[in-house]
């Protein structure tokens, strides 16, 4: 028997299968287009299995609330063909097993407290700096949802005083993902992130938003670890210019472990969510 898992991400999507001592047996990933063709390739690929399971973690926001008639939903999305679409429901209806449901950054803080960066940690958050911003936690073991998923991209942050750049979110301007995601730092120097990465200022401005969000994360959650991942963290001049503000800003005011080892890249790299992924159809099929 096998476990299934899927990384839905708006740009790709990554499905696998592992065997129950989660050592991946085959691994696929294609562009993320509308529903039906994606799911199409997703079908092809796990057909050719006998799962005890499947874990999924997705792009959102997606409805994670049990007690609502859209449960399993993929919400308010732009994304073309997806708003208001039912992908857990999909997946139920094609295969007759245990389905986990979460955030796609859900899955990858608990991959990464299974078997990356956190690992022996009860609890962690996994941010991804990227096309947006986005958080998900591990609390107490388990992943953090309420009446809905957490939303650690939109939270409000203080203006660079040299920054007169108006933000990229559509309902909040500048707020955190609106100031600091991948179209951001596009859209205020006209250069792709990876164009600007000798560019100073780009990277000091970028972790004074970071390290206040953190900051801010740190006050509320207080985790064990702090994962960064996502394009724009492949900037990795970036860690210590977040740990140094984010020492700042904090001024010693709470303890936190050493800050090499507080804010960290994925222990799992790019494979964070499709292992978290797998974990959670594993914990689902018992
Ligand atoms: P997604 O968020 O769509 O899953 P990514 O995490 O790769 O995908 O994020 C894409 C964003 O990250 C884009 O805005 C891109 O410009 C930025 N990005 C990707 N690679 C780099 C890099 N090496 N340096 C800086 N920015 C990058
Ligand atoms: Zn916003």
């Amino acid at each position: 028997m096998y476990y299934g898992g899927i990384e839905a991400g708006g740009t790709k999507f990554v499905c696998a299968v592992s065997d129950e001592q989660f050592q991946i047996v085959e691994r696929v990933s294609f562009p993320t287009t509308t529903p039906t063709e994606t799911l199409e390739h997703v079908f092809a690929f796990f057909d050719q299995y006998k799962l005890k399971a499947i874990g999924i973690g997705s792009f959102g926001p997606i409805d994670v609330n049990k007690n609502s008639d859209t449960y399993g939903y993929v919400t308010s999305t732009p994304k073309k063909g997806w708003n208001n679409y039912d992908f857990l429901g999909a997946i139920k209806d094609r295969y007759h097993v245990p389905v986990a449901w979460t955030t796609d950054v859900n899955a990858a803080a608990y991959g990464e407290t299974k078997k990356g960066n956190a690992k022996g940690s009860s609890s962690c958050i996994y941010l991804t700096v990227g096309t947006g911003i986005g958080g998900g936690a591990v609390v107490n073991g388990e992943v953090l949802e309420g009446f809905g998923h957490p939303e650690m991209g939109h939270i409000l942050v203080k203006i660079h005083p040299e920054d007169d750049y108006a933000g990229t979110c559509p309902y909040h301007g500048n707020c955190l993902e609106g100031v600091a995601a991948g179209p951001a730092i596009e859209g205020r120097y006209h250069k792709k992130g990876h164009e600007l990465a000798d560019n100073a200022k780009v990277w000091e401005m970028e972790a004074y938003y970071l390290a206040q969000a953190l900051m801010n994360y740190t006050l509320i959650l207080r985790p064990d670890v702090i994962i960064l991942g996502g394009g724009v963290m492949k900037q990795q001049q970036l860690f210590p210019l977040v740990r140094e503000q984010f020492e700042k800003l904090l001024h010693h005011y709470v303890e936190t472990p050493a800050l090499e080892d507080y804010i960290v890249p994925p222990g799992l790299e790019d494979n964070a969510g499709i292992t978290g992924s797998l974990l959670l159809a594993a914990d689902k099929a018992e």
